[in-house]
């Protein structure tokens, strides 16, 4: 998992200046993913093929009545409980101030890997506003303009060791590309990896039920649980039996218990949604019936879809609802009428609380699961996409015609299908979408957010 980096520092100072900064360029590389919201305090980045997570703290919130020492106290122990490194920001317009040496003392304490920013150099004389801190001891010290992006990648080369490569940023599934492996060795890794539990995260909104749910499916006696000690962290995740086959919960500790720092913050939910999801192949979304879909909901959805990883859709607290027939019921109607583009993920309604179709979670977990590592060959995609292409081409570009020449799956586990085009930039996302979705009506691929890439070829 790449590391935490978090930005800390006293508001204005320019934290999210830097924040945004540090991920523009960036971002642009990762790929085009249409209808994603991108958050703006928590985010992934990579410098060079090493990978990293960044957090502003500064968007985490404490409430208005904290008195600014004690809200940035507990900014600080946010970031040193979670984060695996921190970037400590200061004004250089201001100098060194009593409050920032109170903070750098606590972050040197911790022992984490630190730099320490003097921002806004642009506007005074550096060395002068530097010795200021120098005399203080600060160090390692380094003079950035996040305005003018001056010196800001420097902040990250103390951290470069800590990065694992782009490739390997996400250990638990890292997929496999079909460009750079034999078919055997293809072959061996779909085998090793399906004979494995399939890993599954359940997230959701706070009060959806989670813990509920958890540990009902500890608890019920048809199972036979084990907990597995996690590796670096306090999540312990748990095996489950069902009907002989054994399934993998990440991080059910963090779903039992519920931390201090937790509460208080959003944004460390968010962060350890997001870890659970990376950790998972398939991510069990739990909604309340009760109050039918939310922002907050769309929002974990699309973490999943982010990281296209295998999704579905559980309403839990059915034994809310009046009516029993399933299909015309309000949660599903208004999901499929309202998000069609939420249609690849399959839906079922359960409840934590009576344990009533609880279990029907694993027959979709073995479906999503099988498409999951599903690849369809390239001649199945061409013989497909083909004719439909030929038949509703993609509009001209400046008066060019833009043409496929073909189709193919490059990865499994996350998916991902690329389209060779003459024009990629002529292809726009709802071409895409129309390719996507007649891809589906032959190769469901239910519940898997595949992700469907354009790529700059020329005709031979
Ligand atoms: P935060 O509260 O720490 O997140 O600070 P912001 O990023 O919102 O920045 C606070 C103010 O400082 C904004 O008006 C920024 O435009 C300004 N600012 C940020 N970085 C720089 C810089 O490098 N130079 C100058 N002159 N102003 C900056
Ligand atoms: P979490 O924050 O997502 O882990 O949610 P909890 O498991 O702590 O549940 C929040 C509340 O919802 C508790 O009061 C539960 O008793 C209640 N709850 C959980 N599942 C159900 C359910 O299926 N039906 C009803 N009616 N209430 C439920």
């Amino acid at each position: 998992m790449p590391p935490l980096i978090a930005i800390l520092g006293r508001p204005n100072v320019g934290k999210s200046t830097l924040f945004n900064r540090l991920l523009s360029r960036r971002e642009a590389i990762v790929e085009d993913r249409p209808g994603v919201t991108r958050d703006r305090h928590y985010s992934q980045g990579t410098i060079g093929r090493k990978s990293f997570r960044l957090v502003d703290t500064g968007g985490i919130l404490f409430g208005d009545d904290h008195p600014l020492g004690e809200s940035i106290r507990k900014q600080a122990l946010f970031a040193l409980e979670e984060a695996d490194a921190v970037i400590y920001v200061m004004d250089g317009r201001e100098g060194y101030l009593p409050v920032d040496a109170d903070v750098i003392g606590r972050i040197r304490r911790s022992g984490k890997p630190s730099v320490f920013a003097v921002n806004k150099v642009d506007t005074v004389k550096t060395e002068e506003v530097l010795a200021d801190f120098h005399r203080h001891g600060v160090a390692p010290l380094i003079g950035i303009s996040a305005a003018h992006g001056r010196n800001v990648d420097a902040l990250l080369d103390p951290f470069l060791d800590l990065m694992p490569d782009t490739e390997d940023a996400f250990p638990v599934d890292p997929g496999i590309r079909f460009s750079e492996a034999s078919e055997s060795d293809i072959q061996a890794w779909l085998q090793r990896r399906k004979d494995d539990p399939p890993r599954v995260a359940v997230i959701g909104r706070p009060n959806v039920g989670k813990s509920t749910l958890v540990n009902r499916l500890l608890g019920e006696e048809r199972l036979v649980t084990s907990p597995i000690p996690g590796t670096t962290r306090d999540a312990i995740d748990t095996l489950v039996t069902f009907r002989d086959k054994t399934y993998h919960f990440v991080d059910t500790a963090g779903l039992r218990k519920k931390g201090k720092v937790a509460e208080a913050s959003e944004l460390y939910a968010q962060i350890r949604t997001d870890r659970a999801i990376l950790e998972s192949e398939i991510a069990v979304v739990l909604l309340s019936a009760e109050d039918g879909l939310t922002d907050g909901d769309l929002r974990i959805i699309r973490q999943v879809i982010d990281h296209r990883r295998g999704l579905i859709l559980a309403w839990n607290k059915w034994d809310t609802l009046k009516s029993t027939d399933h299909s015309l019921a309000p949660p599903f109607r208004d999901v499929r009428e309202r998000y069609p583009f939420l249609s690849f993920a399959p839906m079922f309604g359960c409840s934590a609380k009576t344990g009533f179709h609880v279990s029907q979670l694993f027959g979709h977990i073995a479906t999503v699961r099988d498409w999951y590592f599903t690849r369809v060959t390239t001649s199945e995609l061409n013989n497909l996409l083909l004719p439909i292409v030929q038949a509703s081409p993609p509009p001209r570009l400046k008066n060019h015609p833009v043409r496929i020449f073909y189709v193919t799956q490059v990865q499994i586990a996350p998916t991902v299908i690329m389209a060779f085009s003459n024009k990629p930039e002529g292809i726009s996302h709802q071409y895409r979408q129309f390719l996507s979705r007649k891809i589906r009506e032959k190769y469901p691929f239910v519940g898997v957010p595949f992700l469907l890439k354009v790529q700059a070829k020329s005709r031979k």
